[in-house]
């Protein structure tokens, strides 16, 4: 028996072998997601409970068959967006668990917002009142590695990686002399610093905030154990 196959024994559930080849598993699914989340503590339970299933190897990967993508072709109600780092370990799809039409993913490296991504999400916001925003940091993120080598070093990045260093270079700069991993450290300083960002840059987001209707959420990714934690 496969590690996997033990893992979902344990867990007393059966899965078909039609379910699993054709990337469906009805049987796995839970009644209460098939409800899009509307509030913003349903759509971070939602999110937190996924990437529990992501930790401990029972992935559903919900929402990703045929019968969903035609469910999604005309219209899309994600519930969150994202602001994540572009890095390949990360997909916020995969970490959190969920499926198509769920998040409305800006990816860049270092998960900095900038007036393009600040636009990409003032859009999703009013088009899908979708009621999350996650700021998504992550352990050893490389742009924030070029960014203290480059302010270290004094030496410009190339082409235009050195609008990411800039882009995280006020961030970064005050941690140089702080104790810790100054890497580290930065991860959780820029994912509050996006945080911020985003209700000090844009009254739509900063109006939605103030009514309730959407939550702005910081948390960074463990490389090594898969887990989101809230950075606050
Ligand atoms: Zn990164």
């Amino acid at each position: 028996m496969s590690r996997r196959s033990l893992l979902l024994a344990g867990g007393g559930v059966t899965v078909s072998a039609a379910g699993l080849l054709g990337g469906v598993r009805p049987a796995l699914a839970d009644p209460a997601d098939r409800e899009v989340p509307g509030t913003p503590a349903a759509a971070w339970a939602r999110l937190y409970a996924g990437n529990r299933r992501f930790v401990v190897g029972r992935a559903r990967h919900p929402r990703q068959g045929p019968a969903d993508l035609r469910r999604l072709a005309t219209g899309q109600h994600p519930f969150c967006i994202g602001l994540t780092c572009a890095d390949s370990r990360v997909p916020p799809e995969l970490v959190f668990d969920q499926g198509l039409g769920d998040i409305f993913d800006n990816r860049v490296a270092g998960n900095i917002v900038d007036d393009l991504l600040l636009g990409s999400i003032e859009f999703a916001v009013g088009e899908f009142h979708s009621p999350l925003i996650v700021v998504l940091g992550h352990e050893r993120c490389g742009a924030i590695v070029a960014t203290v080598d480059a302010i270290r070093t004094g030496r410009d990045a190339s082409g235009h990686i050195g609008e990411i260093v800039e882009g995280l270079r006020p961030v970064v700069e005050p941690l140089l002399d702080q104790p810790g991993d100054v890497v580290d450290n930065a991860v959780s300083a820029n994912v509050r610093a996006q945080v911020a960002r985003l209700t000090g840059s844009s009254d739509i987001i900063a109006g939605r905030v103030a009514s309730g209707g959407l939550r702005v959420i910081g948390a960074r990714y463990d490389l090594d154990e898969g887990q989101v934690t809230v950075v606050d």
